[in-house]
């Protein structure tokens, strides 16, 4: 190698990237974690005010009818009553868009009910201001870094990879980080090379820097031959991946094999065919904006255009799974341990204006086709049976508007210990997904995010595996369906024991479909 300097860590097994350097000077996240009330009464502020001035020049140029109604929503956003409301929830720690959609809540509720036709009418008006100033919430500049670079840095939010466009290439290389963090999941998917916990060193930023995801090391300034080498590799073995969907290998076998979704752009360019169905949608990363988790129509599209693909297979939604290493927009508080803290549905029921939204949304998507939800983080059964009743409450609230809804089908991820353990407890779940990621990290007391313990996850696989199969038998004597969507199931070198232990549903990065569907029809599990 002709490299000037040569660093060594871990790769994420997806080929080579070359490019200029990025180099970040802290780990960038498009959202900051803590809310400030000033804050965020001043980007609410001034979302009214940009939405004022969006809709008086609509009015410049439309017909006098049309103007009235434009008229209603300005009056509507100055109203000064709406902004009390709002400030007071800022007050209370909620931040712009989710106080501002509760302000707005008893105002629809009160046009959606009224005997009056015409008054009924302007609940669809003033809907249209709520996601109007949510739109303009989101115009915050998002952080970004140029296209095709290579990042540098000591770690990455999973928000700042997805709001990357990585269709001009780059790659990724981290001083700290983990192969097993979100991250690295999400640029697994993506085919984007990745080098994880290559320690300190300085760079300048547009340092041709080369990746190489499958052995483990960056160079910089890489020579001819370096190039050469990555060029001939990148060309042996497809970066993306997604190519998986012509391979040919039978589908409907004795093993399910379905995909993890975690951005838009897998459904993109996955044919639904290549698959059975989505086994898990990672809604917290399909939202770009904080606002975003308080839009009940933009999520409602979201889960829709999934059914759309679809066509027809299933689609298992989970909620969002905010915490851990997947802050977003300050929610949560500030944990000095945030893994084993306010997580997931944990999160949730403790911000119900934000799960009940979400709920919305899915239980008008799931009218639409087989929609089932998965609960991410479940500890104990009453996490579980809380959240059916929210269903429930907003499911009858949805009909009392005369709204098409339907009841999905509510799982959970067994992912912690003490629920994997005491399967049995759960009479309230109608399924069961087994998240490996977080079940390794919690059986082997060693974050998935943390490079300097990520060995103990190889150490943790026979505890793992016997978890699994007691895990597989509970739920076979409840008669409830278990699959499994964590990377685990990805890993044909495990589809063995997996199989051995029960389990007929596999569900799996859209880049691992060719590599699993071929190691189940060589055992003879693909029918
Ligand atoms: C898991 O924990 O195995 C899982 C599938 O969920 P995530 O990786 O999103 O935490
Ligand atoms: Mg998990």
């Amino acid at each position: 190698m002709s490299g000037a300097l040569r660093l060594e860590g871990k790769g994420n097994g997806c080929g080579y990237a070359t490019g200029p350097a990025f180099v970040s000077a802290e780990p960038l996240s498009p959202c900051g974690d803590q809310i400030s009330p000033s804050l965020e009464f001043e980007h609410l502020s001034k979302a009214i005010e940009e939405s004022i001035a969006a809709l008086e020049a609509l009015i410049a140029r439309t017909e006098p009818l049309s103007a009235d109604i434009l008229e209603f929503q300005i009056e509507m956003l100055r109203d000064p009553a709406i902004a009390e409301m709002a400030a007071e929830e800022i007050a209370k720690g909620q931040n712009a868009a989710f106080s501002w959609v509760a302000a707005l809540e008893e105002y629809i509720a009160g046009f959606e009910q009224s005997e009056d036709d015409d008054i009924r009418a302007r609940a669809v008006d003033m809907i249209d201001i709520r996601d109007r100033v949510l739109r303009a919430l989101e115009g915050a500049p998002s952080i970004d870094f140029p296209a095709g670079s290579v990042f540098i840095g000591k770690d990455m939010a999973p928000s700042l990879f997805l709001a990357h466009d990585w269709t001009g290439g780059g790659g990724i290389v981290l001083e700290a980080g983990s192969t097993a963090s979100h991250v690295a999941l999400l640029a697994r998917a993506k085919g984007v090379a990745m080098v994880v916990g290559v320690g300190s060193f300085s760079l300048e930023s547009k340092t041709p820097v080369l990746v190489d995801g499958d052995n483990g090391f960056v160079i910089v300034h890489p020579g001819g031959a370096d190039l050469a080498m990555a060029y001939r590799a990148t060309k042996a073995t497809p970066r993306h991946g997604l190519e998986a969907r012509d391979s040919g290998v039978a589908l409907n076998g004795a093993v399910e094999v379905l995909v993890n979704i975690s951005d838009i752009d897998e459904i993109h360019s996955l044919d639904s065919a290549a698959c059975e169905g989505i086994g898990l949608l990672r809604t917290e990363f399909l939202l770009s904006h904080a606002a975003d988790l308080a839009n009940e129509e933009k999520q409602f599209q979201l889960y829709s255009e999934m059914l759309k693909w679809a066509a027809g297979k299933p689609v298992t939604i989970r909620l969002f799974d905010l915490g851990g290493d997947k802050p977003l927009g300050g929610f949560g508080v500030e944990e000095r341990n945030p893994f084993l803290g306010l997580r997931g549905i944990r999160l949730l029921l403790a911000m119900p204006v934000m799960l009940r939204i979400q709920v919305r949304a899915l239980l008008r998507a799931a009218a639409l086709g087989p929609l089932k939800v998965l609960l991410p983080m479940v500890t104990f059964p009453g996490e579980v049976e809380d959240t059916r009743r929210i269903f429930e409450e907003e499911a009858a609230g949805l009909a009392d508007r005369h709204i098409a809804i339907s009841m999905p089908a509510i799982g959970m991820m067994v992912e912690v210990p003490a629920a994997a353990l005491t399967l049995d407890m759960f009479t309230s779940a109608d399924f069961f997904s087994l998240g490996t990621n977080d079940l390794t990290q919690y059986l082997a007391a060693a974050g998935r995010d943390n490079p300097t313990v990520v060995d103990l996850y190889r150490h943790a696989e026979p505890a793992l595996l016997r978890l699994i199969a007691q895990a597989v038998t509970a739920a076979h004597d409840m008669d409830k369906p278990i699959g499994i969507c964590g990377d685990l199931a990805g890993n044909p070198a495990f589809l063995p024991a997996l199989i051995a232990s029960g389990i007929r549903r596999i569900s799996v990065a859209p880049t691992q479909l060719q590599a699993v569907r071929m190691a189940l029809a060589q055992a003879g599990m693909d029918g």
